[in-house]
């Protein structure tokens, strides 16, 4: 129960079962600073690596900032609280947080990942966590002939993205978690894409969500983070001693940051997707575009499966124009997409995946994949959507002069 005899929040002070909040007031009303003896209403950030111990054998919960710091925990708590698991751990990037996750997997066991993925998780599983004697394998997650016959081999752990990055392709968790269980295994998911405002994936069954704090969560591209989030206690178990161990928990001061970003989550999605489905259709009416991915799209084919189990199409869109040379200059004609990687701030962007984000995935394997070289991803942000559909049109307007059909390798550019 919330008290006002807490520094959590006033909200309902006095009932006795308050209703269950919904996700827009949890973002802003949790406990801030558990324990601290002044009340602040805000999070303090503990930037102290050390706490002192009253005697050689006998100390209070923290010791050591890398095995535990109360700012780090109230953004852990917050986060379990959001995804509606046991509980949460942060990590210094997204890439840590998955290296912890494949960590559940041991030597002589296997990794088995979806086919449209993050190209740092590509690499990671590839040339990393594949040297460690556990086999890794791929599959479109879409097709459940192939996952079943993938399952047969009774992976350890399962790990996907939905919808995915950047092809935005959508697989049913529930019904993936319940086949993955079946063999024995463990499902994770990296809700990057969407965040838990939108999706929650082990209310759908699975073990692990993933986050790349460093999109939605945060949402103002300042922090380089990452999240791991267990449903049941004895996995969280597992993800807290290798978070030890490793050494690769989230510093106060970033943590702080997250905290601070994650209170406007709400706000943020619900304007960037709004957005992000204005800009969606103006492409798909655009001629000189071929395709445009996006869940929240009429004719998208994962549409009602998306809309089973998330709230809403999230705020990225990827587009294909039919030849990179057109691709490439549409993204350095717009003035108000910042051609970055990474997705999720409040400014919007503009990316060549293929040449970007996922540029460490060998071409062979890209086009063995269908990932097209002239792939466009957008992240839209908060700016007002006339202001990005004019911008994109402009930027179309200017590359359309450009002969078609000249078909550059991404290789061939010097990134
Ligand atoms: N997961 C997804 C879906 C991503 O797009 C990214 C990065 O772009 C990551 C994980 C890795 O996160 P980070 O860059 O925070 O290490």
């Amino acid at each position: 129960m919330v008290s006002r005899n807490d520094n959590s929040s006033p909200y309902f002070p006095h009932r006795e079962e308050p209703p269950p909040l919904k996700p827009a007031t949890q973002l802003v009303h949790f406990e801030a600073a558990p324990d601290d003896s002044f009340q602040p209403s805000s999070t303090p950030i503990y930037q102290t690596a050390t706490f002192c111990q009253s005697s050689a054998t006998e100390g209070g919960r923290y010791d050591y900032t890398r095995s535990g710091n109360p700012t780090r925990t109230v953004l852990e708590e917050q986060l379990a609280r959001l995804e509606g698991g046991s509980r949460a751990f942060a990590f210094t990037s997204g890439m840590a947080a998955i290296t912890a996750v494949a960590s559940l997997a041991e030597p002589g066991q296997e990794i088995l990942a979806g086919n449209d993925l993050y190209g740092g998780t590509y690499r990671l599983l590839t040339r990393v966590v594949a040297r460690q004697g556990i086999a890794v394998r791929f599959v479109d997650t879409t097709d459940g002939d192939a996952v079943e016959q993938e399952l047969s081999r009774r992976p350890r752990l399962v790990l996907i993205e939905t919808p995915t990055n950047p092809l935005l392709q959508v697989t049913d968790i529930a019904a993936l978690a319940s086949r993955v269980h079946d063999h024995g295994g463990l499902l994770a998911v990296d809700n990057s894409l969407l965040s838990p405002y939108l999706q929650r994936p082990l209310e759908r069954g699975a073990d692990l969500v993933i986050h790349s704090a460093t999109k939605y969560l945060c949402g103002h591209g300042d922090v380089t983070a990452g999240m791991v989030i267990a449903k049941e206690e004895e996995l969280a178990d597992s993800i807290a001693f290798y978070q030890n161990a490793a050494g690769c928990a989230l510093a106060p001061f970033e943590a702080w940051l997250l905290l601070r970003g994650l209170k406007t989550l709400a706000l943020r999605l619900e304007k960037q997707q709004a957005s992000a489905g204005l800009v969606a259709e103006f492409l798909n009416r655009h001629p000189l575009v071929r395709q445009v991915h996006y869940p929240g799209l009429a004719d998208h084919p994962g549409r009602d499966t998306h809309f089973r189990q998330a709230r809403g199409a999230g705020g990225v869109v990827s587009f294909e124009t039919g030849s990179v040379e057109l691709s490439k200059k549409v993204i350095e004609e717009t003035r108000l997409f910042a051609i970055t990687v990474s997705f999720g701030c409040v400014s919007s962007s503009i990316s060549l995946p293929a040449c970007m984000s996922h540029a460490s995935i060998p071409g062979k394997v890209r086009s063995a994949r269908l990932l097209p070289e002239d792939l466009v991803r957008i992240s839209v942000g908060i700016e007002h959507p006339e202001d990005l559909i004019d911008d994109l049109s402009r930027a179309l307007d200017a590359a359309s002069g450009l002969a078609r059909g000249e078909q550059k390798k991404c290789t061939e550019y010097a990134y």
